[in-house]
């Protein structure tokens, strides 16, 4: 399967806001195709490692590569309310402050039937996990709180669902969804009847 990640760059912004590479990270390309870089658990470990979110060997399971995919549906749901101009969904605003506060910072108070109360950090995995999910949270928060946050755009050419920081005019995430859309213009102006 090719790897739209090595074919398209990142979106402008996307070096700078985990967030927002994170929101891209399912990309619809032209001829109605969708490509999720956090498909399966072993892509969604490839993704996490190549941003330093968690090792190569983490195990990432089905369980926890859903999760991240819930927690995207719903930071993309942020940006996009934001882009508009409208109130955010309060689930995915919940679910965004329950990722946030999902970051360990003790060890649990366990209660062992024969030994009794022991303290213990959760399992390796889902400690991974949960320190990715308020990372990318966290970074979600950030964006949208910050003084880029009026920069934020959806890329203007369709099908492309990927979101960017605008830098003067520009909209598009690439030159390739900017030629794609001039195309498109250009191909419309063709072969629409010329307005009087
Ligand atoms: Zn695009």
């Amino acid at each position: 399967m090719s790897e739209p990640e090595t074919v398209l760059p990142p979106a402008p912004g996307a070096d700078d806001y985990l967030a927002l590479d994170f929101a891209n990270s399912a990309i619809a390309v032209p001829g109605g195709q969708f490509v999720d870089l956090l498909g399966t658990p072993a892509a969604a470990n490839r993704w996490l490692t190549g941003r330093g979110l968690a090792p190569a060997d983490a195990g990432v399971r089905e369980m926890c590569a859903t999760q991240l995919r819930s927690l995207r549906e719903h930071v993309r749901g942020l940006l996009a309310a934001r882009v508009a101009g409208l109130p955010a969904l309060p689930s995915a605003l919940s679910a965004v402050n329950d990722a946030l506060s999902r970051a360990p910072t003790a060890a649990l108070l366990y209660w062992d039937e024969k030994n009794g109360p022991y303290r213990a950090a959760p399992c390796p995995t889902n400690e991974i996990l949960d320190r990715a999910l308020a990372a990318l949270a966290a970074n979600a928060a950030d964006l949208l709180t910050g003084p880029d946050a009026d920069r934020l755009t959806l890329c203007g050419s369709a099908p492309c669902n990927r979101y960017l920081l605008r830098h003067g005019r520009r909209h598009w995430c690439s030159t390739r969804c900017g030629d794609r859309a001039r195309a498109a213009r250009a191909y419309a102006r063709r072969t629409q009847p010329a307005r009087p």
